[in-house]
């Protein structure tokens, strides 16, 4: 259902929502993302709502969805409707969907806005790489959208698989309206004919995305500016479907300093590792307040009366960003994500808490019982008093861990051909579920295709993480201390060294 028709005479409430994908843990662009839809729900008595958009059944991760939820609610923000809270529009997780879908692809199938392509994957696969080889750009050339109708009823009967496709103009351009932007054209000969439904019967981002924006009665898409090019496929679903298009807001993606866009090859994306590494909730969300420039600055004059400095008013609370946050102001250069200003405002938080306030944050994640509770096995057989405790588990407790070169570079290797490795190495636990079994078969796998022996490999991860040749067992330490933590602790690692080298070879030449 709808939750609210439209008349002219009365413009509908405001509905927004993040529809995050659960494949990973959760990223700050998704909060990001979150707290501009939220502002924009509270500004306008509106409402916010959460889907989880799991259609993707290749790049799912079953602890995504939970992580999201506690990650977004670790920030403070809540949601109106959502998987975990139920709601009117329900249900908010696509996979629980697949009806819905199916029955929307009927309609444009029916109205013959779509239709059914038989191609294989291989016969798309050659057809891409012809087109490849012809210096064309790659293609879905539409055989199936014109075949007769008595050939698709003979391709049904035979069983064939087929997708459903969107029928695009195969000529002219289409624009739409960028409440950031203004129009946007596209010309329809880039625009491929967009898989709806896949074979498996599972839906596209594409056709779920929308067919859910419009039950779920969203008036304002708020997402990332990496949206923008499939929108034009949205948009063309909406007029197919007759439906009321809801206005479209691309926020400009986070970057960072150098202005790449932000990733995790780079810098730690992950909430939880900026959870898990003491960061404040709040000095979180107002750092991701600050993206995007939609915070008005103060004026000179409200400066001298209410007694802020200029550093202060970049601080604000969430109650503040619903008063102030003006979303015609945002400015579409990327925000830069700077983790000099992030770890900044998070200190100025520090400083306002009061000694007990401080001193529960502490108790709450440095040195939290769960906490204590995971590092206290990997030590107790090894200690002869207490008092040694802290020597033992040091590096579970500190953020900078830099081994020297004497403790991380194996005998037989040169100092290149080892951080090499260790990239690699990163590369193979990023892509890794962080249990111990998974963690070490990929680390073999990786050893045995790099000629790495198991005790190279796993001593120079050992020295990584704790800066140590000895320490409690790796594979527990690597877990107690969480994968956020360490793959950053890896990353510091790589990055360290590579400075170090460039030093090294400007003082020789
Ligand atoms: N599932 C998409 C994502 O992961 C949602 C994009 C959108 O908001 O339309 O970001």
């Amino acid at each position: 259902m709808t939750p609210e028709t439209t008349t002219a005479s009365s413009p509908r409430k405001t509905r927004v929502r993040i529809a995050p994908s659960p494949t990973g843990d959760p990223h700050v662009g998704t909060a990001y993302i979150g707290l501009l839809n939220y502002l924009f729900a509270r500004q306008r008595g509106g409402e916010f709502i959460l889907r989880i958009e799991d259609t993707d059944r290749s790049r799912f991760v079953a602890s995504s969805e939970q992580m999201i939820f506690d990650a977004l609610r670790w920030v403070g923000l809540e949601w109106a409707e959502g998987p975990d809270v139920g709601g009117p529009c329900g249900p908010y997780r696509q996979s629980e969907r697949t009806e819905i879908y199916r029955e929307h692809c009927n309609m444009l199938l029916a109205s013959g806005h779509a239709y059914r392509a038989f191609e294989t994957a291989e016969e798309l696969e050659a057809e891409r790489k012809a087109q490849l080889a012809a210096k064309q750009p790659p293609r879905y050339a539409g055989r199936s959208r014109y075949m007769s109708e008595e050939e698709v009823q003979a391709a049904l009967a035979e069983g064939k698989p087929f997708t459903v496709r969107l029928k695009v103009p195969s000529e002219g351009a289409m624009t739409f309206r960028d409440e950031l932007r203004g129009d946007i054209t596209f010309d329809y000969t880039n625009v491929d004919d967009q898989v709806l439904l896949k074979s498996d019967g599972f839906p596209t981002y594409h056709l779920a995305n929308v067919v859910d924006d419009h039950l779920m009665g969203i008036t304002d898409v708020i997402r990332a500016e990496e949206w923008i090019s499939s929108t034009p496929k949205h948009v063309l679903l909406y007029k197919a479907f007759g439906w009321e298009m809801p206005k479209f807001w691309h926020m400009p993606l986070l970057r960072n300093v150098d202005k790449s866009k932000i990733s995790k090859r780079k810098n730690p994306v992950s909430l939880n590792y900026y959870r898990d590494s003491g960061y404040l909730p709040q000095a979180m969300l107002n750092f991701l307040g600050l993206m995007g420039g939609g915070m008005a600055q103060l004026t000179e004059q409200q400066i001298v009366s209410g007694n802020v400095n200029t550093k202060e008013s970049d601080i604000f609370s969430l109650e503040e960003m619903t008063e102030r946050f003006d979303f015609s102001r945002i400015s579409l250069g990327g925000p830069v994500f700077d983790l000099v200003k992030l770890k900044w405002l998070n200190g100025e938080y520090l400083r306002k808490l009061s000694p007990e306030d401080f001193f529960q944050a502490l108790r709450r994640t440095v040195f939290s019982d769960e906490y204590l509770r995971a590092v206290a096995p990997l030590v107790q057989n090894r200690l002869e008093t207490l008092g040694a405790f802290g020597d033992m588990t040091m590096f579970l407790f500190s953020d900078n861990v830099l081994p020297p070169e004497n403790v991380w570079l194996p005998k037989k290797r040169t100092a290149e051909e080892t951080l090499a490795f260790a990239a690699e190495l990163l590369l193979t636990l990023e892509a890794s579920a962080w249990e111990a079994s998974e963690i070490e078969a990929a680390m073999k796998k990786l050893g045995e295709e790099k000629q790495w022996s198991v005790k190279e490999n796993f001593m120079l991860l050992r020295a990584i993480l704790t800066g140590s040749t000895q320490s409690p067992p790796l594979m527990e330490s690597l877990i107690v201390f969480g994968k956020a933590r360490s793959l950053d602790r890896m990353r510091r690692f790589l990055e360290t060294q590579k400075k170090l080298q460039v030093q090294a070879s400007r003082k020789q030449q």
